[in-house]
Order: C-alpha cells, then structure tokens, then sequence
C-alpha cells in the first residue's frame, strides 16, 4: 500500500459518515475552476488534483474535516461553486477539498439584512429577498450559480457596483463566522472592519461557515440593449447614464465593436459594425433614459420588461466575465485583463494605442464615491511576454490592472502584502493548511 492511499484510507475513515468524493472524474471537475480564461493559468494548474472532496453540511461537520486536516497535516481548500477566474480554489498540493454547496441554509432575512451559510447560490437568495422588496447589494454575472461565501471569499464586484462599489468597501459585508485550523479548532466571529480578515483572501484563513450581508431595496429592472455607431460614444453615454443620479440603474456595461459580434444569442438586437451598451434601468425610469439615449444619437434594439427576468437568458450573462466566456467559445485565443481607467479619456488613449489587439469592454463602478470606466478587455493573446507588456503599458500610463493571470492573492488586484490579513492567518492558521500557495504573504514570512 502506498503512502498516499493509506492516507486516503484514514482520512475516509476520519471523516466517515459525510459525503465524500474519490471518483476521478469528479474529482477533477470539483479540484478545478475557470482558470483557462489565462493561457498562463491553464498550463501552470490544469492537473491540480485534491485526494478527495467532502460536503459537509453543518458547521459542527466542518470542525469534524478541520480536525482531521490538522491530525494528519493535510492541505484544505474551501470551493464554493467553483467558478473563481484565478483557480482561486484549485488545490495546489492536493488534499482535501471542502465543498459548501450543501450548507446552503438562509438563516434570518429581514429588511436590509440577511444571515446565511455560505454555500448559497446568489439567485435563489435573491429569489426569497425579492418576496420582501430586498437584493443583494452588488453579485457577479455567475450570480445563478455561484455561492454567497464564494463571492466573499474570491470576488470582487458585479451588478451592483455601480451604486454599491466594490465587495471590499466598508459596510458590503457585515459579518462572518470562521472556523479556524487549530489543533483545538475554534469558532471566531468577525464583524465590521474585522471582516476584511478573511474578506478575498481565498479561503486562506479560516472556514466562513456563517455571513451577514446588507441588503439593497430591489427595484424593477428592465434589461436593455442601447446600439451606437462608435464606441467612443457608447463610452460617453455610458459615464453619462453613470452620472445621471436621477435614473436608477443597477448595471452599465459597454462593448466596443466586434465584441457583440460574439455575442451569438444576441445578434438579432446588434447590427454589424455597431458598438452597444447592455444595461440593467430601473422600469420607473425609462422615459429619462429614452431621452438620454437621444442625446448621445443611440438606438434602443432590445428591451425585456422586468416583469419577464426569469425567462429567457439575462442581459447579465453577457456582461462582467460572461464577456469573456462568449468571445472565447468562437475564439480560444483570445483572453482577458482587468482594468481600472478611473477615466474616459484613459480608455480613449488605450483605444487607439491597442487597436483590435485589445477590444474594450467597460463595466462602469463606484470608485470612492465616484461613477468610474473600468473594464474587462480582450486580449489576442500571442505570447506571455507580449502580455506583460500590455499591463506594464497600462500601469505605466495610470491604469490600474487586476491581473488574472496569477493564482497568487497579492499579485492579482492588490499588489502589497496586508499585514492584517497574515497576521490572521498566523492565529488561525498556524500549519499553513489553508489553500497552501495562494498567500505570498504567508510564503515570503
Ligand atoms: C463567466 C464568469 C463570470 C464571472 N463574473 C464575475 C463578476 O462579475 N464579478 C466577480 O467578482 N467575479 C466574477 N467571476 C468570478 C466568480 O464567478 C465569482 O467571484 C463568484 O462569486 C465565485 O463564487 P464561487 O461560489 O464559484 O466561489 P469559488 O470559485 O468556489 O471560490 C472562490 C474563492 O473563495 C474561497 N471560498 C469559497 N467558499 C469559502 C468559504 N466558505 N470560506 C472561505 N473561503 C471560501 C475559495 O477557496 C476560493 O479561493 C466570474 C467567473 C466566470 C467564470
């Protein structure tokens, strides 16, 4: 018997009677993410492999995986629904894979507010908040299928940002319970500023086995595509329907042409040749829209009532990373960067400099207390080097870049060491059990 499956043996032993997985093709599916947009991830993590997956169902089933992770000194890595962009929750030295999925209890809905385990999909929490006149604050364009504690642990931003801003922004989240990874495994909760502890840190430090979140008042939203000759314009009307306080809008999302000729479900609503704009409006504010649309010489092609949201596809899986995911199914060459321009005439000056070697697709957000261009362009991807020469352009030239093209936490959006974050990690987990490789922090010690 070898080392690794007597180890097996004992684990499946320790961990009996929870669900686990061994079956190696389940095992591949649940070790891996959406790494392959990055060329540079996909080569690096694509035979990343965990030795085995569990579900637990409880907190009190989670102290039991932590427990045996700690005896035998074996790596975990928390998985929500696995669509992270990094192979944020891809098992870099194997072991156990925790999947939450099944922890997926709302806890307490009330006005402004919910309690829930973190395993729970965003659109069928939202689902139950709507009854009451309640949204989540912000989610991403996986939102029917990614978990609450999987946006906290590995996203950033999404519909919503544009009135909410980012996960990160103090008030987004207001609670977590976390288990930590000591040789007594503890239960700790953090509120206020103490949850950007474990907030992105790639489940790094600690299990969150609870989340409070603040709600936002859920209006009716109409889907909309807005069609333009050029997409200099389509960016200006898109700062200028960021910019108009009085219609209510939940999502501004431009693509500069040819992007929407990926779009395939889409084309009977984008003419050749023309830039659009995908957008979530308030259906009370659609007069002041139509009127703003007439200002920048736009074209209204499509437009879904909300009463209609659950038919059909969403406008929303277009937009954010689903840009991405549609471009690359007709062209597998292409990838992707992350950008913050702050401003439109950065996006200007990227536009001509880059030409078609990067197609700008802008999702507008706010940026301490401001409406701002940031964007999600695609890259024809040739080589690494020529890559890090279109984000040194970039940064060089003011941009910000979130790279995705790094599993590494720090080298991705925010480029230094938080000490706070290491300092956690030191308390709650002390063996370095936790998604190993993912915190440079913890690696450069
Ligand atoms: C097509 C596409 C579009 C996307 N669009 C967006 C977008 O608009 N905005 C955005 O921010 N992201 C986006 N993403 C990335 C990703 O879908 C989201 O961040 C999503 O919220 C992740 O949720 P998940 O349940 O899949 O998490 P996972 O991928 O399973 O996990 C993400 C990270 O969180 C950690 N984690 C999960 N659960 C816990 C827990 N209970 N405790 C501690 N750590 C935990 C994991 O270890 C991992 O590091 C997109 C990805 C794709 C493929």
């Amino acid at each position: 018997m070898t080392a690794i499956s007597s180890l097996l043996d004992r684990l499946i032993n320790e961990l009996s009677p929870l669900e686990i997985i061994t079956e190696s093709s389940q095992l591949a599916k649940l070790s891996l993410d959406y790494f392959h947009f990055s060329p540079i991830l996909e080569a690096q993590l694509k035979d990343k492999r965990a030795l085995l997956v569990v579900r637990p169902t409880t907190e009190v089933e989670v102290i039991q995986v932590v427990r045996t992770c700690v005896k035998y000194r074996v790596p975990l890595t928390v998985r929500g629904a696995g669509t992270g962009n990094y192979g944020q929750c891809i098992p870099l030295e194997g072991g156990v894979v925790l999947d939450t999925t099944k922890m997926n209890q709302i806890r307490s809905l009330k006005a402004g507010s919910a309690c829930v385990e973190p395993g729970v999909k965003m659109a069928s929490f939202d689902k139950k908040a709507r009854e009451i006149g309640w949204e989540l604050r912000m989610a991403p364009s996986t939102y029917r299928t990614a978990t609450i504690g999987g946006f906290i642990g590995g996203g950033s931003v999404g519909m919503g940002s544009i009135n909410y801003g980012q996960l990160r922004d103090r008030g987004n989240l207001t609670a977590v319970r976390v288990v930590t990874l000591e040789d007594e495994p503890q239960v700790i909760e953090l509120r206020g500023d103490e949850v950007q502890k474990v907030n992105h840190a790639y489940g790094t430090n600690g299990i969150i086995t609870e989340l409070e979140i603040p709600l936002a008042p859920a209006y009716p939203w109409a889907e909309l595509i807005v069609v333009f000759d050029d997409f200099l314009t389509a960016a200006q009307f898109g700062q200028a329907l960021g910019n108009s306080d009085g219609i209510v809008k939940k999502m501004v999302s431009i693509h500069a042409w040819p992007i929407p000729s990926y779009f395939t479900a889409l084309q009977n609503y984008l003419p050749s040749g023309k830039s659009c704009a995908l957008l979530m409006v308030s259906e009370y504010d659609q007069t002041a829209l139509s009127d703003l649309v007439q200002d920048y010489q736009g074209e209204i092609t499509y437009s879904k009532a909300a009463t209609e949201a659950n038919k059909g596809t969403s406008i929303l899986e277009f937009t954010w990373n689903h840009t991405t995911l549609h471009a690359r199914s007709i062209d597998p060459n292409l990838t992707y960067l992350q950008t913050f321009y702050f401003t439109l005439e950065r996006v200007e000056q990227m536009y001509h400099h880059f030409g078609d070697e990067a197609m700008i697709h802008l999702e507008f957000l706010k940026f301490a207390g401001k409406v701002i261009p940031a964007g999600l362009q695609l890259i024809r991807f040739t080589t690494e080097n020529r890559l890090n020469e279109i984000i040194q352009y970039h940064e060089e030239h003011g941009a910000g870049i979130a790279n995705p093209h790094t599993y590494i936490m720090e080298d991705g959006g925010r480029k230094v060491i938080d000490p706070i974050q290491l300092a956690f990690k030191e308390k709650v987990d002390p063996y370095g059990l936790m998604n190993p490789g993912k915190m440079r922090a913890w690696l450069e010690r």
